[in-house]
């Protein structure tokens, strides 16, 4: 008998039949003699509809981050319960459990939240009476018990570490396509699904834009060894498996393409160039639990220096209340500029720490389309370039094609 943790999204759960549909898989699992653990999310365009009902309530002013973390819960309590009542309706044994009853503890920041601590006693039990258990994605609690949620797309992170806790056989993450392609498929309808990938690589992939899984999940399945397999709740077909990586993985130069949309450009002008200005800038910008993503600073020639770099575009506003008193400190003439309508596309591959002229190959697929870079960025698996929101499909189409990435 395995132990196996599946995970359905929001698409897989959007309907009342596709609900059924889950419960189905997921009874046909454990009649197959395993135990399952079924992690399910808030039915499709649920939390979206939450939050544009948290902004329509609040007005201008920012919704309460605790109050959020309460309201946002709902979405995946209302699915469990739901999958739960369509299993016993097939005459399965299932108890939905959220977050907290799970034993999942969370640090206390709201809406990205982290997991500290999982002990999942009543689950192990649940499972020996015979019962699937149904458990809530995306949420917590803090250890004085407060809700809170994992950040958006925290499902997956849930399935991992769950996974992790109770020491899974088997982690199968089901979602609307048959697995991770090499780059998103609504956008290049070319892109090939992969049949591995290692997790430094889909971790690249996911934090630069592949919302195929949450990167906070493939970070944690990374520390914790968890491999598991991305695959459809709507068909059969063998997914992705996403594991270490292996010396037959280096011999792929660029494994997938990732693009990422609405990003802002910050620039804080005309600042000394002396020690801690880069210090105190995104310190306050950390501070307020921002993700900053490329950073470039241009080369003084008379001590004075821009710095920009690049957040999600929700996050201004955010990142200005931030850094507003830390440009007083800065000293006079010291300016601040956010533009928006910014994309991100980024070539993720292991294989490229031992290729040459990966960059160069990308750059002239861009140039040769008319697309203009703004902002450049290198890892030792990853080249990312900023580019106009209105260029990225194309953008992303030609590099895609650039490398191959579509053949056979
Ligand atoms: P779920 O609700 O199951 O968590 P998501 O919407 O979060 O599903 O993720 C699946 C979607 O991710 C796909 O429908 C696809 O459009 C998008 N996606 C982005 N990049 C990729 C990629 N590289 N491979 C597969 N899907 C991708
Ligand atoms: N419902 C949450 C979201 O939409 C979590 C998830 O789907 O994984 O982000
Ligand atoms: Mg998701």
């Amino acid at each position: 008998m395995s132990l196996i943790v599946q995970k359905y999204g929001g698409t897989s759960v959007g309907t009342p039949e596709r609900i059924r549909n889950v419960a189905r898989r997921i009874l046909e699992t454990q009649q197959a003699g395993n135990q399952v653990v079924a992690v399910v999310s808030a039915m499709a365009g649920v939390t979206n509809n939450l939050i544009k009902l948290a902004d329509e309530v609040t007005g201008s002013a920012q919704p309460s981050e605790r109050e959020m973390d309460v309201l946002l819960a709902t979405g995946e309590q209302t699915t469990i319960a739901l999958t739960a009542m369509a299993l016993h309706s097939m005459g399965a044994k299932a108890v939905s459990l959220t977050g907290a009853q799970a034993g999942i503890v969370t640090d206390g920041v709201h809406t990205k939240a982290r997991i500290s601590n999982i002990t999942p006693h009543g689950v192990h039990e649940l499972l020996d009476a015979g019962n699937i258990v149904i458990l809530a994605g995306f949420q917590g609690k803090t250890r004085d018990g407060n809700i809170t949620t994992l950040g958006r797309g925290g499902s997956d992170l849930t399935a991992i570490a769950m996974a992790a806790a109770i020491d899974a056989d088997l982690c199968q993450i089901y979602t609307d396509v048959d697995g991770v392609y090499t780059c998103d498929p609504r956008v290049v309808p070319g892109a090939r699904k992969i049949d591995e990938i290692s997790y430094d690589e889909l971790l690249e992939m996911a934090s630069s834009g592949s919302k195929v899984m949450q990167s906070r999940s493939v970070e944690f399945a990374k520390k914790f060894g968890v491999t598991f397999e991305v695959r459809s709740s709507l068909n059969q077909n063998p997914g992705t498996l996403v594991k270490e990586e292996t010396m037959s993985m280096e011999s792929v130069v660029i494994r997938g393409v990732s693009l990422e949309r609405a990003q802002a450009k910050v620039t804080i002008g005309g600042v000394k160039d002396l020690p801690g200005t880069a210090s105190r800038i995104f310190g306050a910008v950390a501070g307020a639990n921002i993700l900053v993503d490329m950073i470039v600073q241009n080369v003084s020639k008379t001590g004075i220096t821009d710095i920009s770099f690049t957040v999600p575009k929700d996050d201004v506003a955010k990142a200005e209340a931030a850094l507003r008193p830390v440009l007083a400190e800065l000293g006079e003439g010291v300016t601040l500029e956010a533009q928006d309508g910014i994309a991100k596309l980024s070539a993720v591959g292991i294989g490229m720490r031992s290729h040459s002229g990966v960059a160069a190959e990308m750059f002239k697929a861009l140039a040769d389309a008319g697309v203009n870079i703004e902002m450049i960025s290198t890892s030792e698996i990853k080249i990312s370039v900023t580019v106009a929101e209105g260029d990225i499909d194309r953008a992303a189409n030609v590099v895609h094609e650039a490398f191959g990435l579509g053949a056979l």
